[in-house]
């Protein structure tokens, strides 16, 4: 670009921080710090969420929480090498979707202990995140069963 088309100025960082509301999903989000796989059920169709549905079939209301055992295994795996969405940095070895034991759905979670492309069907359980993530989505974690 020549310097005819620059618009004359100064650069400015400017730093903004608030606390960002983790609303009616709280219960899922302290549960995955916490290591504890707190998914919700559908009233209507009994289907179960891991990451968890506020809302399922259109008129069933609420979902109920139910915590499942944190266990399950590998559906896809790939290399997770990349940094998270807030910052934070590199957050893992693997990065996998991960079928819990008892949820209707896949879970995206970083693994730990197995490579950096987590094997499919290899069992991995839940657990606590011993770091502080800038959002407790990235504390999603699981090492080998
Ligand atoms: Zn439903």
């Amino acid at each position: 670009m020549s310097d005819a088309r620059r618009i004359p100025g100064s650069p400015i960082d400017v730093n903004i921080r608030y606390t960002h509301s983790l609303g009616g999903l709280s219960p899922y989000f302290e549960g995955l710090i916490a290591g504890r796989a707190v998914a919700s059920t559908c009233v209507a169709c009994g289907r179960t969420w891991f990451p968890p549905r506020l809302g399922c079939c259109s008129r069933a209301g609420p979902a109920r929480w139910k915590t499942l055992a944190g266990t399950g295994r590998i559906a896809a795996g790939t290399n997770g090498g990349g940094t998270l969405p807030f910052g934070g940095g590199s957050a893992g070895e693997g990065l996998a979707l991960v079928a819990l034991d008892g949820a209707d759905n896949l879970a995206l979670g970083w693994v730990d202990g197995l490579g950096d492309v987590p094997p499919v069907d290899a069992r991995v359980r839940l657990v606590a995140t011993e770091s502080n993530p800038p959002h407790p989505a990235q504390a999603a974690r699981y090492v080998p069963e």
